[in-house]
């Protein structure tokens, strides 16, 4: 997945690191970043014009250091498609974007404090903006989502999504409402994708997904009652049982959805799924 970084190690922890020329600065302009004609790289701190103070510290991946920072378009650079990095860069490179996109989106939407409207200030100490007015703080705001592999035999539950390319093929997905616990929004989503009923919940991985500013939580689980898929909500996507032998896709190495498909085609359920535990009665 795209968070596996094979030989750095990705630190995501504040710290008050001083810029160096050689860092590297992440520049957005809406769902572009500044990258160089390859889309092999982004521009070091050297490149860019513009004020060092204004450079907001984001996280290391082994050696590199990156900063946000907001400047014109450096020469030799072009403003490169998020999807576009997502599948043509490097694998760090992708995930740096993804994740210096969100911390970005962060920052921007929360430079006005939402209780008092006065302008927040950076804390220094930690990865938080406070309201010098009121006290109010603010944190990065996680949206977790949960991805869900329905098993029925030997089929898995594939979804089409309205607004995609027509062969795109997804797993049902939606992120937790306020008071659910991810157990129960699987069942909702799968309930209001497809007007299945799921047994044996199982918890696969997770994976961080910063282009839409979520933590993805896995799941496989077992159909329970009948097959037959009926939305429960027209805007919905389509949906549809697929054996296990007619699953037609390459490991793509990026996405946890492309993961758990690829892994239910080679292997089955063998060890996806467990039976339900009993109750805890404490
Ligand atoms: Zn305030």
């Amino acid at each position: 997945m795209l968070q596996e970084l094979t030989d750095q190690v990705f630190n995501s922890q504040y710290t008050a690191a001083l810029p160096r020329d050689d860092s590297f600065a992440l520049l957005f302009e809406g769902d572009h970043i500044a990258m160089d004609q390859t889309a092999n790289r982004f521009p070091r701190l050297d490149e860019i014009q513009g004020s060092r103070d204004s450079l907001v510290y984001l996280f290391s991946i082994g050696e590199t250091v990156f900063f946000l920072a907001d400047a014109p378009l450096p020469p030799g650079m072009r403003w490169v498609e998020m999807r576009e990095v997502r599948f043509e860069a490097p694998r760090e490179m992708a995930f740096a974007a993804a994740t210096g996109q969100q911390l970005s989106l962060w920052y921007k939407r929360n430079r006005i404090c939402g209780a008092c409207g006065e302008k927040t200030q950076q804390s220094s100490m930690e990865r938080m903006l406070f309201c010098p007015a009121c006290g109010q703080l603010y944190y990065p705001a996680i949206s977790p989502a949960v991805i869900v592999g329905v098993i029925h035999g030997d089929s898995l539950l594939l979804t089409r999504m309205k607004n995609r390319p027509a062969h795109h093929r997804a797993l049902v997905a939606g992120y937790a409402e306020i008071g659910e616990t991810l157990e129960e929004t699987v069942r909702r989503e799968v309930w209001e994708e497809t007007g299945l009923r799921v047994q044996d919940i199982t918890y696969y991985k997770s994976q961080p997904w910063g282009f839409s500013s979520s933590l993805l939580v896995g799941y496989y689980a077992r159909l329970s009652g009948s097959d037959v898929i009926n939305p429960q909500d027209e805007e919905l996507d389509s949906a549809f049982w697929v054996p296990r032998g007619e699953l037609d896709v390459s490991f793509d190495g990026i996405s946890m959805t492309n993961e758990m498909i690829v892994r239910f085609a080679k292997h089955g359920s063998d060890g996806l799924l467990r039976p339900e535990m009993p109750p805890f009665m404490g």
